[in-house]
C-alpha cells in the first residue's frame, strides 16, 4: 500500500509567528532513528510522550509533546513523527533544521496530505475539502467542507458509480447479441435505472452547487449611469466608505471591488465606471472594462435613479447587456420619491432601494442570494470547487445522451463509460498528474 522508495518529508505544520505551541511533522521512513536521535528513544505508539528535543550533541533544543504514529495508521499512511514544541519561530526553525540535518527533505506544500491520498487515506475530493476548511472564513463554509472531508460527497459518487457499473454490466453483456434482439423489457429496465441515477446527480449536483458558491461565492457586477448612485450602494452593503462619491458623473472611472458577505455566502461586488458616451480617455478605458466585467458576472445589478424613473439612456444600457446573465434592476434613491410610482418597462425583476437611508436593502440582499442560486438549506452542501461542478455537469451530459440511444446497447454503454469516468475523476480514480499537481501546490506548507 505505501509508497515504494518515499523519503522522509518534514515541515512546520502550525502557521508562521508566535504561538503556545508550534508543530514539526515528519513523514516517511526511518522514522525510528529520527525519533532516537532526537527523543533518545522511541515514543510508544499513538502515545503523547512528555520529552526533551536533543540536538546533535545531546543537549534539549526544547521540550514537549512527542507522538508516534506508525504505518499505516497515520495521516499519511507512513510511518509519522510529530513534535510539539513552544511556538516560537526560532525554536520551531531549530528544531526543522534538526530533521533536516537527520537527513529529511523539507516538504512541499500539501505533500502530507498528497501522500495519504496516494497511499489511499483519503480520495482526491477529500484531500481538496482539507485544504477548503483550513481556507474557510465562515463557519457555514468550515461546515460543508467538513461533510466532504467526512467523505459525504465522495460517498454520494461512489453510490452513482456503483450503480453506473451495474447498468454498465447489464448493457455490456448484451453486447454480443444482435441490436434487433433487445426486448422492450431490457429497455425499459435500463430507462428505469438510468432515471434513479440521473435523480441522484441532479441532487448531488445541488448539493455541490451550493459547496461551491460558499467556496467560491459569486461575482455581480453593478453597472448604470454616472450618478445613480452605484459607489454609494456599494458603500452601503459593504459598510465601508471604499468607492470614490461624488456628484461629478464619471467619477467612478475603473472597476472597485469588494467582497461582502450575505449569510456567510462571499459575494465579489464589482462597482463600474458610468456607462456613458465620453471624450475623456481615461473615463472611456474605464467604460471599455465594464464591458469586459460585465460578460464575466453571474449577476448585473443595473442602478437606476428612482426619481428619473427608466429614463431612454437606461434602456440603450439594459439593451447593450449580455442577455444571458441575469439581471436586476435596482430604483436607488426611493427616499426621492415621496411616495410616488416607479414605471418599470422591463420584465426584468426590480426592487426599490435608498443607498442613502438604507431603505430596502434587507430585501436586496435576500434578492441577491436568491438571484446567485442560494437557498437556504445549506446544511445540505457539500463544500465543492468548479472542478467537482465540471465533472458532475459531463456525467449529466452523457447520462441525457443515453436516455437517447437506449435501445443502442453499443452507444449507450460507451455514455455510461464516458460519465462514469467523469464522475471518478471527482474522487480521484482517473486523474491527469498535472491536475494532481496543481491542487496539491494550494496547500499550505505542512499540511
Ligand atoms: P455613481 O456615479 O453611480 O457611483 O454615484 P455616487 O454613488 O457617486 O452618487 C452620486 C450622488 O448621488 C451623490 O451625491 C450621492 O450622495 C447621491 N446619492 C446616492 N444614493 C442616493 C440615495 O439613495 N438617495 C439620495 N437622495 N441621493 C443619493
Amino acid at each position: 500500500m505505501l509508497l515504494p522508495n518515499a523519503d522522509t518529508i518534514a515541515a512546520v505544520a502550525t502557521a508562521q509567528g508566535r504561538g503556545g505551541v508550534g508543530v514539526v511533522r515528519i513523514s516517511g521512513c526511518g522514522i525510528e532513528e529520527f525519533a532516537r536521535d532526537i527523543l533518545g528513544k522511541l515514543p510508544v505508539a499513538r502515545h503523547a510522550t512528555y520529552t526533551d528535543f536533543l540536538d546533535e550533541d545531546g543537549e534539549p533544543l526544547d521540550q514537549g509533546i512527542a507522538l508516534y504514529f506508525p504505518a499505516p495508521h497515520s495521516y499519511t499512511g507512513e510511518d509519522v513523527l510529530e513534535l510539539q514544541g513552544h511556538g516560537g519561530p526560532a525554536v520551531l526553525q531549530m528544531l526543522l533544521q534538526r530533521c533536516l540535518d537527520l537527513g529529511a527533505r523539507l516538504a512541499q506544500p500539501g505533500e502530507f496530505t498528497r501522500r495519504a491520498y496516494l497511499n489511499d487515506k483519503l480520495d482526491l475530493a477529500q484531500a481538496e475539502s482539507v485544504a477548503d476548511l483550513i481556507e474557510a472564513n465562515t463557519a457555514q463554509a468550515a461546515r460543508s467542507a467538513m461533510r466532504s472531508l467526512r467523505g459525504e460527497f465522495s460517498a454520494a459518487i461512489h453510490g452513482m458509480v456503483d450503480e453506473l457499473i451495474q447498468l454498465r454490466m447489464l448493457v455490456e453483456a448484451m453486447l454480443d447479441f444482435p441490436e434487433e434482439d433487445v426486448d422492450s423489457g431490457d429497455v425499459s429496465r435500463r430507462d428505469a435505472l438510468l432515471k434513479v441515477i440521473l435523480l441522484k446527480l441532479q441532487h448531488t449536483l445541488d448539493s455541490a452547487r451550493q459547496g461551491c458558491l460558499l467556496r467560491e461565492g459569486a461575482h455581480i457586477v453593478i453597472a448604470g449611469q454616472p450618478n445613480v448612485g452605484k459607489s454609494s450602494l456599494l458603500n452601503q452593503l459593504s459598510g465601508e466608505e471604499i468607492a470614490l462619491v461624488s456628484n461629478i458623473p464619471g467619477t467612478t472611472r475603473d472597476v472597485i471591488r469588494q467582497v461582502i458577505q450575505i449569510r456567510g455566502v462571499p459575494l465579489h461586488l464589482m462597482d463600474t465606471a458610468g456607462l456613458r458616451e465620453s471624450q475623456d480617455t481615461v473615463e472611456n478605458m474605464g467604460i471599455a472594462r465594464t464591458h469586459q466585467t460585465l460578460r464575466r458576472a453571474d449577476l448585473i445589478l443595473l442602478l437606476l435613479d428612482a426619481s428619473k424613473g427608466m429614463t431612454s439612456q437606461d434602456e440603450v444600457i439594459l439593451a447593450g447587456l449580455p442577455e444571458d446573465i441575469p439581471r436586476l434592476l435596482v430604483f436607488n434613491k426611493a427616499d426621492l420619491l415621496d411616495g410616488k410610482e416607479v414605471h418599470v418597462h422591463s420584465r426584468d425583476p426590480s426592487v426599490r432601494v435608498s443607498a442613502k437611508t438604507g431603505a430596502g436593502l434587507d430585501d436586496l440582499r435576500g434578492k441577491l442570494l436568491e438571484m446567485v442560486g442560494w437557498r437556504d438549506q445549506e446544511s445540505g452542501a457539500f463544500m465543492a470547487r468548479e472542478r467537482h461542478l465540471q465533472a458532475l455537469a459531463a456525467a449529466q451530459n452523457h447520462l441525457t445522451q443515453a436516455q437517447t440511444l437506449l435501445t443502442r446497447a453499443e452507444l449507450f454503454a460507451e455514455e455510461l463509460r464516458l460519465a462514469q469516468r467523469a464522475l471518478s475523476e471527482i474522487t480521484g480514480e482517473f486523474t491527469a498528474d498535472d491536475l494532481l499537481g496543481e491542487i496539491f501546490s494550494r496547500f499550505c506548507i505542512g499540511k
